[in-house]
């Protein structure tokens, strides 16, 4: 049986619409539907990797790009402040869809440790 797309590949392939404020040959950045601050963008790989437990070695100069686009995003948001960044990792670490995302979270006070 063919593997069911993810909703994050659809929005990859414009079958869904997403608010995308990053877009490159590697990756792609878009406003999380239900944005838990007032800055919430989640930066994903264009290769569907399902999260971080299955990186491989061949993966190292992508996930360092993708941070680097995650501080350029905290920049164009102004977060001077500090901002945070959450990876879920499979179902315990509360991962929902199966497509390696970064949150980027900012613009207010964010409390810890998380729940
Ligand atoms: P996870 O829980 O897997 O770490 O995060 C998944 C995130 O994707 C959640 O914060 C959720 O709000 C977001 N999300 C789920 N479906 C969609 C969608 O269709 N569009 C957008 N923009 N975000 C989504």
């Amino acid at each position: 049986m063919a593997e069911q797309k993810t909703i994050f590949a659809r929005i990859i392939d414009r079958e869904i619409p997403a608010e995308i404020v990053h877009e490159d040959d590697l990756c792609l950045a878009f406003n999380d539907v239900n944005p838990q601050a007032p800055v919430h963008v989640l930066v994903i790989p264009k290769k569907p990797i399902v999260s971080l437990a299955e990186i491989t070695a061949e993966d190292t100069e992508l996930i360092g790009h993708l941070f680097q686009v995650v501080r350029q995003l905290a920049e164009q948001h102004n977060l001077q402040g500090g901002f945070r960044t959450i990876i879920n990792t499979g179902d315990e670490g509360g991962q929902t869809v199966p497509h390696l995302h970064i949150h980027l979270l900012g613009g207010r006070s964010l409390s810890w440790p998380p729940g």
